[in-house]
Order: structure tokens, then C-alpha cells, then sequence
């Protein structure tokens, strides 16, 4: 596909029956990194895990199709710096049911149901309940289910249904099409709106957890979410998903959860191996991006965040790392490609030629 990376208006020319010509706004695909916070801490005020991929033309701003792939702290805010009302996202994608990639969910969809209840809803696309070795299950369904229960139990949701009766009656919830599917190795297509095609594969971190892909005639993204190595644990190649390798052939941009070399077992932070081998690294990540031929790697939940001297209660280095440490690491696995990396609300745009 050919499409040239843009942050200028274009348009091409269509020639019309009888010799009248029009200007006709090219397609293009606007991919915007709405919050670029690793886990659980918080850290200056970025936003928690989520990102943006909108599709359409250059007149309308990229917004036939809007969607947001996870919806970390902050996620509706980080919306409206965009001019992006939360009644206008299409549908919202969940990469997995952990809070730092979950939690802006709830405000999204309360602000959406107090003055948008009469529609349309939102599709919620993740995976199947899917329970483990252990016995607990990991459930985007029941999360969906129940972002309003803490308002019902509080009593806001009766009071304001009192005051406005055609609010839907079950609170946020109601406002969602929860859309949810076996996760499998093999890409499967699981929404699809006009000419945008949401793709997924199963892929390792948490039970449940999912990668997508993003196909559109200006272009594609895949978005890895947390996604690592099936082998839990070194002896292996590399740290990154196979799956999502097969997934991000041919791409244009991969947007991947990063973690950087130095919370490794041996950085002498105190970063918990386990939690550390489930994440891929920046080397590996600029590894896979080039076996799959991928033009653009953003880099985002970033462990730990730009400048941070600590992840957490880890300690990383005085001072923290630099956007020249995570590029440099991705660098060492030869990869060439653009690598883009934070803060909040850094953007792509791909424009169809
Ligand atoms: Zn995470």
C-alpha cells in the first residue's frame, strides 16, 4: 500500500464526469499515543495505557472511525485535547483486564451515559472469560458489566435517573456492546466498520490478554498492548510475541508496551524477574519490527517513564532514562526503521497517495 506519513493537510484531485473536477480529501489514518504510563504508578501527570487510531478523511480530521485501544488513567481527558468527545468513539479495544490499561473506562462511559444516554452505544471488543491453572478468571465481560456498580451502590445513579428519567436505567453499562471472542495464534477479524478491519491474536502477559491490528486503505497499526514471549522465562530468543510478529507483518506501525533492559535482573533495580520477563524490551521489540518489515515503532507504556528515577518503588537510575536510552536499546537489534517514543499524545499520521 502506498501512503506517505503526513502532518500536513492534502488533497487530491478526482475528475468527475463533464469535465467538472473536485477536490476530493484524501483517506488517512491518525494513530496517537494517549497515554504513555508502564503499570500501575503515576508519574507527572501522563496518562495510563491507551491509544487512539482514528480513520477517515483529511477533511473530518482522520474521525469516520474512532477508536481507542485500552483506556488508561486519564483516558477522557486525553480525548478532549484532541477534540475528541467521549460520544464520539466508535468502539474501545482491551488488550487485557489489568486496572493501568482498564481504568479510565468507567469515567469514559459515565460521562457518555449523563449526556448521551439515548445512544449510540459503544462496542467493547476483548476476549472471553478465560479462567486458569489457578482458579481465578480474568473477565473484560464482568468488568463491562459492572464499571457503574460503585455509582448504583452510592445512589447518584437513582438520584440522577430521578432527575432525568430517560437516562438508561442500568448506568454506564447499558451504554456498551460488549463484543468479546475466543483469543487465538492466528489473526481473526473481530470488528469491522466501512473500510476498517480490527484484526486480533491471543498473545502472552496476563490471561486473556489480546493484540490487534488495524487495517485501512491509508494504512496499518497493530497494537502489541502487554504482550511477551509465550516462554515465560529466559532460556529463549527473545522476549517478544510471536504472534504478534506473524500479526505486524508487512504493518506500517507497531505501538508495543516497552520495557527498557535496565529493569532486568541485571540493572540492580529490584524489578521483579517475572514481571520484567513478561513484558518485551526495546531491543527486542526493534528486532521484531524489522523481521516484520514495520516502518514506524511507538514505543509506549514505558518502563520506566522518561525521566523517572524510580518505576514504582524500583529504582532505576538517578536522573531515569532518556529517549536516547530507549532508542539506543532498540538500535542495538540493528533495526533502522522511525522509532518514536512519547510523551502523551505523540502522533502518527499516514495519508493514502
Ligand atoms: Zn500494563
Amino acid at each position: 500500500m502506498l501512503n506517505r506519513l503526513s502532518k500536513i493537510a492534502g488533497a487530491a484531485a478526482l475528475c468527475l464526469g463533464g469535465g467538472a473536477t473536485m477536490a476530493l480529501a484524501a483517506p488517512c489514518l491518525e494513530v496517537v499515543l494517549t497515554g504513555v504510563q508502564g503499570g500501575p504508578p503515576v508519574f507527572m501527570g501522563q496518562a495510563g495505557a491507551g491509544t487512539l487510531v482514528r480513520y477517515g478523511s483529511e477533511d473530518n480530521n482522520c474521525s469516520d472511525v474512532v477508536l481507542q485501544f485500552d483506556t488508561g488513567r486519564g483516558t477522557t481527558q486525553q480525548l478532549s485535547k484532541l477534540g475528541v468527545p467521549a460520544g464520539k468513539v466508535s468502539a474501545v479495544f482491551f488488550s487485557h483486564i489489568h486496572s493501568d490499561h482498564s481504568e479510565g473506562l468507567p469515567d469514559l462511559m459515565q460521562l457518555r451515559w449523563h449526556f448521551g444516554s439515548a445512544g449510540p452505544k459503544v462496542d467493547m471488543v476483548c476476549s472471553d472469560d478465560v479462567t486458569t491453572p489457578k482458579g481465578y478468571t480474568m473477565s473484560c465481560r464482568a468488568f463491562g458489566e459492572n464499571i457503574g456498580a460503585a455509582l448504583i451502590a452510592s445512589g447518584e445513579m437513582a438520584q440522577r435517573l430521578a432527575e432525568n428519567p430517560k437516562r438508561l436505567p442500568g448506568g454506564p453499562s447499558d451504554l456498551l456492546n460488549i463484543m468479546t471472542f475466543s483469543g487465538t495464534d492466528a489473526p481473526q477479524t473481530v470488528w469491522e466498520k466501512g473500510d476498517v478491519t480490527v484484526s486480533a491474536v491471543k498473545s502472552r502477559h496476563v490471561a486473556g490478554h489480546a493484540s490487534y491490528r488495524v487495517d485501512t486503505p491509508a494504512g496499518s497499526v497493530v497494537i502489541g498492548g502487554d504482550a511477551g514471549n509465550d516462554t515465560p522465562a529466559p532460556p529463549r530468543d527473545n522476549s517478544t510475541s510471536a504472534q504478534v510478529e506473524a500479526l505486524a507483518q508487512g504493518a506500517d506501525i507497531v505501538v508495543h508496551s516497552v520495557i527498557h533492559p535496565i529493569m532486568g535482573p541485571d540493572g540492580m533495580s529490584g524489578f521483579p524477574p517475572p514481571i520484567y520477563f513478561r513484558q518485551s524490551t526495546a531491543t527486542d521489540l526493534g528486532g521484531l519490527a524489522m523481521r516484520a518489515g514495520v516502518k514506524h515503532l511507538m514505543l509506549t507504556h514505558h518502563i520506566p517513564p522518561l525521566g523517572a528515577a524510580k518505576q514504582g518503588p524500583y529504582t532505576v537510575k538517578e536522573g531515569g532514562l532518556t529517549a536516547d536510552d530507549y532508542i539506543g536499546a532498540v538500535r542495538e537489534s540493528g533495526y533502522e526503521g522511525d522509532v518514536v517514543i512519547g510523551p502523551d499524545l505523540t502522533r502518527l499520521k499516514l495519508v493514502a497517495q
